[in-house]
């Protein structure tokens, strides 16, 4: 196996652009890999039935050499795709440089690329980099605990964090207490004090009501993700804002899976209001705090989170840190990343090709109601909501043990595509912001297909 691996040289792959035609790896590498996995790997994942070799754009291929279309792009992480050639250099070149330092010196790459960020967030606040979703939003709950010190309420320090049901926050401690979906917390109790996930997404009233004199911040996604593709409405974001102001409370958004230009715009809630305000006003809304990571490396792990001016200080030092958070490899790349999807048009292309693959989805709703009920999201951020397995002709065999989701993600497996399952009925299409046209195209028709084949 290890001399499968070393055939691959690192240098080639990293040099050639589209290395596409690397061998396979040896005949039962699949079952070889398979094996590995089941007596070394912590079983936390079910996974698909799939050993992956390579990839390069929006296609990536098994150790068999099957060619797939990557529609999942990772799960909202591989913003430009597999093995961008621009991407993969940049890391070649900072590694001969300068991978690591510690958090205890200054270097160029972070400085800049915290720079860029809040010149993508209106051009004030600063940033904290980690090393993934989790702990960045680990930061902000640190960070509403600190606001709750200095700003207590008449009863003392207020420390609630208060989130909402379906929401997605993490698998650390802190991001399951927040996370509104059962199936995380089962066997893990008992939860963190100081959260409370209870609350209906998108419902104003529910979270007016909700806040009390402990309440230190409210966390929303702009939209849910693993929750099955919500978008926040308008009323409900403006209406958080001032409830915020009113009870001073801090508005912190979970941007880990819906930001960095998923939607068209760098936050999906800058997509929702200026669909509704347009642009100046939409301009006029900020959280407080915003937590990022999946597409801000491309692939590379990679978490921030973002605080508005008037609270960025709150964390001085000392008081938080990271050993890997904002490594000159890591700002780097994901600097690079930056700097290719503004070059390349990236989020209007991501913003139209979504729409079209919407206005697809919905199609396919209105052609085949008893398999699909409707097409959800922005973007690249995108939801097939299936109807119930018992009630798809073709899954209702199946359906006591596998929910539609998953077994429309297996279908689409077998016909040659990646999507990604959330929930039991909802088929999330997470691409590359730099997916070509023709291949939005291509992955339709199998979806098409697919679909065709359960009514
Ligand atoms: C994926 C995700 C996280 C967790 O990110 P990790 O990098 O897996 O820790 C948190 N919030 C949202 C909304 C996510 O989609």
């Amino acid at each position: 196996m290890r001399g499968a691996w070393n055939g691959r040289g690192v240098k080639e792959s990293m040099l050639s652009a589209v290395d596409v035609a690397a061998p396979a790896l040896a005949g039962g590498a699949r079952d070889v890999v398979k094996s590995l996995f089941d007596r070394y790997v912590v079983p936390t994942y079910g996974r698909f039935d799939l050993v992956m070799s390579h990839g390069s754009g929006s296609e990536v291929w098994d150790v068999n050499g099957r060619r797939y279309l990557d529609l999942g792009g990772g799960i909202a992480v591989c913003s430009l795709g597999h093995a961008h050639p621009e991407v993969a250099a940049t890391l070649a070149q900072q590694a001969q440089r300068l991978v690591h330092v510690s958090n205890l010196y200054y270097h160029e790459p972070q400085g800049r690329l915290a720079e860029s960020l809040v010149g993508l967030m209106g051009g004030a606040g600063k940033v904290f980099f980690a090393n993934s979703g989790a702990e960045s939003n680990e930061g902000l709950f640190k960070l509403a605990r600190r606001f709750g010190h200095h700003h207590p309420g008449e009863e003392g320090p207020r420390y609630e964090v208060i989130s909402t049901l379906n929401s997605f926050h993490g698998r650390t401690l802190g991001g399951i207490a927040a996370t509104g979906q059962e199936k995380v917390k089962a066997g893990f109790g008992p939860m963190l004090d100081g959260f409370r996930c209870d609350v209906p997404f998108n419902d104003l009233e529910a979270m007016r009501a909700a806040v009390g004199p402990r309440t230190a911040a409210l966390l929303i996604e702009g939209i849910q993700g693993e929750g099955g593709i919500t978008a926040a409405s308008v009323e409900y974001l403006l209406g958080l804002r001032r409830l915020c102001d009113e009870k001073n409370i801090l508005l912190m958004v979970d941007a880990v899976q819906c930001g960095h230009f998923r939607t068209g715009c760098f936050q999906s809630y800058q997509r929702v209001l200026s669909d509704a305000l347009g642009e100046e006003e939409a301009g006029r809304f900020a959280p407080d705090a915003v937590s990022m990571a999946k597409s801000l490396g491309g692939g590379f792990p990679m978490g921030a989170f973002w605080v508005a001016p008037q609270w960025a200080d709150l964390l001085g030092p000392g008081s938080h840190g990271t050993t890997y958070g904002g490594t000159p490899l890591g700002c780097a790349v994901a600097l690079k990343v930056l700097e290719i999807i503004q070059r390349d048009h990236l989020p209007d292309h991501a913003r139209e090709t979504g729409q079209w693959l919407h206005a697809q989805i919905a199609a396919l709703a209105d052609a085949y109601p008893h398999v699909v009920q409707g097409a959800r999201g922005l973007g690249f951020m995108l939801g097939m909501e299936l109807v119930a397995a018992e009630k798809i002709p073709g899954l209702a065999a199946a359906a006591g043990t596998r929910p539609a989701s998953l077994q429309c993600v297996d279908r689409l497996h077998e016909a040659g595509l990646l999507t990604i399952p959330s929930g039991t009925q909802i088929v999330r299409l997470l691409p590359a912001l730099n997916l070509p046209r023709a291949q939005a195209e291509e992955g339709m028709e199998i979806i098409r297909k697919v679909v065709r084949a359960l009514a």
